[in-house]
């Protein structure tokens, strides 16, 4: 049995469990084997009752100190009990098992394992997994996998399956030279894939994980430096000078360029004047006023007679980008001859705009990656800008470039990148940063808060709304039940039309709605006939709505601070004071702390920095940073070093051998071939 091999030939995998599987996108017995868990359950020692701390997983034995109580509340049923040790008190509540009351006996002792909850002094656990006292010996210490499932598969099936495929499948070859795995401290694949589903302790998960992490770093920077080969050295084909148009557009705009955005621009033009063609990237918090550099940059283009592009990641984004610039068209009488290119046009409409791109009567393109695709011909593409470009794929980018003659590109992020880390995920390109934010804006008012903390929430929103304000709302998922306990989009929607006076006007947007109907409602709350927004991230990367003066985000433990503070910069981009309210469900000391450098900083880089240091490289759980950068296993924030570690490792190889020809680097050229032929592109999501 091999990776190619089918999971049906796994036993216990079915034509109804291949089909579950199928919808995880795992078909094959090495899809299987790079599912990795989500996170794993470990089983600690049983604690006091003194010691169980409220918002901890804990587990106690404990003696069943009276008869369990039932009573019926509409549909449910729910069971007490009380536990004691020679330390304390707990009460323990079940729903729906009335069936407890028979096995829960008076003067037995059984180990309980949940989340502690407590009201002032006394401690409670909901629908905590009870055990034998052995049966539960057994697995102390143990981690075990958690897989993310769909419904009707279990977990339990899932470490079958993958148990038995690693016991099965031929190994493959190491395809790192000895040397490599000896310098760089690497685990060999075949060990940590085993590792990384059942790791006999911590210290080796780690291990695993990071040889699984480097591997990711390591075929990522491997693309980069081929791109960077290939778009080194370009000659310009498009020289550009400077005309009256952009000096005039700047003396007309209602602001001046900050000292930061005046030095960006300078660079720009000395680039698309230069010998060499354009490849930079614009790094700077959110509101630091990068677009208006877009704008310029193309508006040259245009005035060079060339047509310019400009891609953003989502429809709505683009949209808008669309709209502010056919605003500025019309107000500055600047010569943009803009066209709207997105997924959700009809056929008539597409076609229309393939005409005007192919025939150069439209000199800016403005759309979603729709702009890359083979049916869209340019006539003279000289500028291509990506908004968020960490949105979008090394060879999403490169696919465009290749659309003219190797036109200049010009690419912005807001991501808080430490420049250490940006040198080497950027490597391909050259960097600008804008390291200012325009005058006069007022500093975002913020508070970290518990879930009691909702109904002055809901009163404050309603205040500001009354105020002619509005107001976006983040809850982590769509609806319920991907997860469990989190808020979601739809269901909050549905509280908040309740909580708040009937007149507000509460619409919801998620990534899993039509592209048409997430416009409309992004159109809608632009247009100011919706006041409160309910929404997952999708808002997250650019919008735009200086109206928008409260963000408030539930479940924001489950967020990275990077992320939380992309989403802070939805709000404080116009004259009005702009608050953020971040709910935490949990209270624990670590999440508050972490979720406070929110609170302390407003500046992305330094929180990104902060963030880093207060997680330490180690740690292994819990929210991901960088949503931006699709890798499967590791992050750019907290394995950073490992990041770095893969970057010394790629510089030295190819140093020695470009071209990886050397027979001791075969397997490894071979690999790189099959992932970059069939994979991940890994700045995607
Ligand atoms: P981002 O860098 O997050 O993309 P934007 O380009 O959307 O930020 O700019 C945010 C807001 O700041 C916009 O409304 C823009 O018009 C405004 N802005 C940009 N530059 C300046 C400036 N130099 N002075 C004042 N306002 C500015
Ligand atoms: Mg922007």
């Amino acid at each position: 049995m091999d990776r190619e091999t089918s999971i049906l030939e796994l036993k216990g995998v079915g034509e109804k469990t291949r089909r579950l599987f199928e919808k995880l996108d795992i078909r094959t017995v090495g899809e299987l084997l790079s599912h990795y868990p989500r996170d794993y359950e470990l089983f600690e020692e049983p604690v006091k009752i003194a010691q169980a701390a409220p918002g901890k997983v804990c587990a106690v034995y404990a003696l069943v100190t009276g008869m369990p109580n039932v009573r019926r509340v509409r549909s449910l049923q729910i069971l007490n009990v009380n536990i004691s040790d020679e330390t304390g008190t707990m009460q323990l509540t079940f729903f729906n098992m009335p069936f407890l009351k028979k096995v829960l006996k008076p003067g037995g002792y059984y180990l309980f394992r949940g989340t502690v909850l407590s009201r002032g002094n006394a401690k409670r656990m909901e629908q905590p997994k009870i055990y034998q006292a052995e049966e539960y010996r057994r697995q102390t210490g143990r981690l075990l996998p958690r897989y993310s499932l769909t419904k009707g598969l279990t977990n339990q099936a899932v470490q079958k399956a993958v148990r038995q495929a690693l016991s099965l499948c031929d190994p493959e070859e190491e395809f790192y030279p000895r040397a490599m795995l000896d310098t760089f401290d690497l685990m060999p694949e075949r060990e940590a894939v085993e590792t990384i589903h059942f790791p006999a302790d911590r210290s080796s998960l780690l291990r695993a994980r990071q040889r699984l992490v480097f591997d990711e770093f390591f075929a990522f920077l491997y693309l980069l430096r081929i791109n960077r080969q290939a778009g080194e050295g370009l000659e310009n084909h498009f020289r550009m000078f400077e005309t009256a148009d952009t000096v005039r557009f700047l003396e007309r705009l209602p602001f001046s360029l900050t000292k930061a955005q005046s030095k960006v621009w300078q660079e720009i033009r000395n680039d698309m004047g230069g010998a060499c063609c354009m490849n930079r990237l614009i790094q700077g918090d959110v509101g630091s006023g990068k677009t208006i550099l877009a704008v310029l940059a193309l508006l040259m283009t245009a005035a060079n007679g060339y047509q310019g592009a400009l891609m953003a990641p989502t429809e709505v984004l683009a949209v808008q980008h669309f709209e502010t610039i056919s605003g500025y068209v019309e107000k500055y009488g600047i010569c943009f001859r803009p066209v709207l290119l997105v997924g959700s046009m009809t056929a008539g409409e597409k076609r229309e705009a393939y005409e005007k791109i192919a025939s150069g009567e439209a000199n800016l393109i403005i759309g979603t990656h729709a702009l890359i695709q083979d049916k869209v011909q340019y006539r003279s593409l000289a500028l291509v800008v990506t908004d968020e470009q960490h949105r979008f794929g090394v060879r999403q980018r490169e696919n465009l470039a290749r659309k003219g003659e190797a036109p200049h590109i010009l690419v912005m992020s807001a991501t808080p990148i430490p420049r250490t880390l940006a040198i080497i995920l950027y490597g391909d390109l050259h960097i600008s940063v804008v390291d200012e934010l325009p005058q006069g804006r007022l500093p975002v008012k913020n508070c970290v808060v518990n879930t009691s903390y909702r109904p002055t929430a809901y009163r404050f929103i309603a205040g500001q709304v009354a105020q002619g304000r509005q107001v976006y709302v983040i809850c982590p998922q769509v609806e319920e039940g991907e997860m469990e306990d989190l808020e979601n989009v739809v269901d909050y929607a549905e509280k908040l039309r309740s909580a708040l006076p009937p007149d507000i006007q509460v619409a919801y947007l998620h990534g899993r709605m039509r592209a048409s109907d997430k416009n409309r409602i992004m159109n809608e709350f632009a247009a100011h006939s919706i006041d409160v927004l309910v929404s997952t991230t999708v808002i997250e990367v650019g919008i735009n709505v200086p109206n928008a003066t409260v963000m408030m985000v539930e479940n924001a433990e489950r967020f990275g601070l990077a992320q939380l503070h992309q989403l802070r910069g939805r709000v404080g981009r116009g004259e009005h004071q702009s608050y953020c309210i971040f709910v935490s469900a949990k209270e624990d000391r670590e999440t508050m702390e972490r979720l406070q450098i929110l609170n302390r900083s407003n500046d992305g880089f330094q929180i990104a920095a902060e963030d880093l240091r207060l997680r330490g490289p180690g740690e292994l759980f819990g929210v991901r940073q960088s949503g931006d950068f699709a890798f499967r296993v590791g992050d750019i924030y907290t394995d950073a070093d490992v990041l770095k570690r893969a970057a010394d490792a790629i510089d030295s190889l190819l140093d020695r051998d470009r071209d990886l020809a050397l027979p001791e680097h075969g397997a490894l050229k071979r690999r790189l071939a099959q992932q970059a032929a069939n994979t991940v592109d890994f700045r995607t999501i």
